[in-house]
């Protein structure tokens, strides 16, 4: 009987009452505190930055034991940096995120004022993916608490070390009614995707995106899906290749590939190919040198995705692929600790399953072009990307790609460099993801943003009122050029006019 289990054995055996009971406490500690003051917002969003700062060593070392090995550099430069430079951006400017927006009402609604409050929404749950087990969990967080809301937040337990760290560091920032982190596997996410939040901000994968908002759409909760798919790198006739094959590199190999906005494939013109495939080379070999003894490369974070690796380049190598090691005939995978070796993949055609799925690792699938239009083509004949990047130097060709694709956010001549921007709306475009957060567009994303009109004492509008007749005709004619007279036709004869009207 659940009365008689232990309260881990509850969450393990019914996470959906545990979970419940965990929302209705944190809607009734809303209800009875009221809307968190722009001090008690400033007091959350200091506590979470004094969690990452105070615990750096933790974090990099859960991190690193979640995914057998990461980077110290890149959990600081990636994680706990991003996380921290959004903190101080919503501390620098939350008291005028807060401010209601004031305006006169449009001039036929003189001298009323309107006004947009920004209330919060009210419990908002959080569900992150492992591939950066703190930015994804911790940044939708500070712009929930910037906006006034309490969270729950359900990290991936693909990366449980960090998971539980992260539920250990909050356990001691915030009161569970306040900001809490719910740890457990599938089920528990899936339970936590169904319950009556008042706002639910995913990241994850597109597949499990569908799943969120089916959960989401019994309550009607709205959603932030942060999703994921395969974004091109297009490197254009004008483009430096040492300078792009550098800037790929950097943002395909970070975190062995396990980033959604890493360039999934690149795009580049037939004649440049074999120069960037050389200088893609020279870079990876001068930053990772023998790969297999570098702690600067992160290793794949389960065994699954290892193997997925494996299968994808045979499935490559099979179809016809040529596969290159990027860094060298000595660095082939190493399954004991899961290191998969940068991975470039030559003539990829479109049966292959490399250029079928998102890669979501260290294999990058080079695929040539002859005209820019066919480049563009390719990806507008796809879902729309998370990410698109455009190498080359010609502003006119910059705006050519900028303008004739779609994607949920563009770096120019770099790669990754537009997500940790706190003055840009981050987010995927359909399959890509909705909504979007970071900065203000966080603050905005998690608030309601409420519309009042406040009439004035004398107002115009008290004399458009029945029995219409002179005062209305005027107004309307204003208005819209309304001539009286159409008011006297008869109800019954509008039909007619309507075809009399289509025929002329
Ligand atoms: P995933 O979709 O497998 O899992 C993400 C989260 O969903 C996890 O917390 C997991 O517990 C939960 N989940 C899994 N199955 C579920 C179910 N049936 N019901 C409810 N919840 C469920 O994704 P992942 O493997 O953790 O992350 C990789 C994907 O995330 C890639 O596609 C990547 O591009 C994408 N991603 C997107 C962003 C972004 O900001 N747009 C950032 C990072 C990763």
């Amino acid at each position: 009987m659940a009365a008689e289990l232990q309260a881990t054995d509850l969450h393990k055996a019914k996470p959906e009452i545990w979970l419940n009971d965990l929302l209705s406490k944190q809607r009734k500690a809303l209800r009875q505190a009221g809307t968190p003051d722009y001090k008690k917002r400033i007091d959350a969003l200091k506590a979470l930055k004094k969690g990452l700062l105070d615990h750096q060593d933790e974090w990099v070392a859960a991190v690193s034991a979640d995914f057998g090995n990461r980077s110290a550099h890149e959990t600081v430069l990636a994680e706990i940096f991003v996380v921290v430079s959004e903190i101080d951006d919503a501390i620098k400017h939350l008291r005028s995120w807060m401010k209601p927006t004031i305006e006169r009402a449009v001039w036929q609604y003189a001298p009323a004022v309107t006004k947009i409050l920004y209330q919060p929404k009210g419990v908002v749950g959080v569900i992150g993916a492992w591939n950066y087990p703190i930015q994804l969990n911790l940044g939708p967080v500070v712009g929930a608490v910037a906006a006034g809301n309490h969270v729950m937040v359900k990290p991936s337990e693909l990366a449980p070390k960090t998971a539980a760290l992260m539920e250990d560091i909050i356990s001691h920032s915030f009161p569970t009614s306040y900001v809490t982190v719910c740890n457990g596997d599938v089920d528990v996410s899936a339970a936590f995707s169904s319950l009556a939040f008042d706002h639910i901000c995913f990241t994850g994968s597109t597949r499990v995106g569908k799943i969120i908002m089916r959960n989401a759409a019994e309550n009607l909760v709205p959603v932030t899906l942060e999703l994921g798919g395969k974004s091109p790198a297009i490197v254009g006739t004008d483009a430096i290749s040492k300078m792009a094959a550098a800037r790929i590199a950097r943002g395909k190999f970070l975190n062995a590939g396990q980033t959604c906005v890493a360039p999934d494939y690149v795009l580049v013109h037939e004649a440049m190919r074999d120069q960037l495939v050389a200088d893609l080379r020279d870079k990876v070999a001068q930053a990772y040198g023998n790969v297999a003894e570098n702690d600067d490369y992160t290793h794949i974070v389960c065994e699954p995705h290892y193997q997925r690796h494996k299968d994808l380049v045979a499935d490559a190598q099979e179809k016809g692929a040529t596969i290159i090691s990027a860094c060298g005939g000595e660095s082939v995978p190493d399954d004991a600790r899961r290191m998969f070796p940068p991975t470039l993949i030559l003539n990829p055609t479109d049966d292959m399953r490399v250029m079928q799925e998102e890669i979501f690792g260290p294999l990058l699938p080079i695929k040539t072009y002859n005209a820019i239009d066919e480049a563009l083509d390719y990806v507008n004949d796809h879902d729309k990307p998370l990410a698109l990047y455009y190498f080359g130097e010609n502003k006119k060709n910059q705006d050519y790609v900028l303008e004739n694709t779609l994607s949920g956010g563009v770096t120019i001549n770099d790669t990754l460099y537009h997500l940790p921007q706190p003055n840009l709306p981050f987010g995927g475009v359909g399959p890509s993801g909705m909504g979007h957060y970071h900065g203000h567009f966080g603050f905005l994303e998690f608030s309601k943003q409420k519309p009042v009109f406040i009439q004035s004492r004398l107002s115009f509008l008290d004399l458009l009122t029945p029995p219409y007749g002179r005062i209305m005709n005027t107004a309307l004619r204003i208005l819209v050029g309304f001539r009286s007279n159409a008011a006297k036709v008869k109800v019954a004869n509008a039909p007619k006019m309507v075809k009399e009207k289509r025929n002329q």
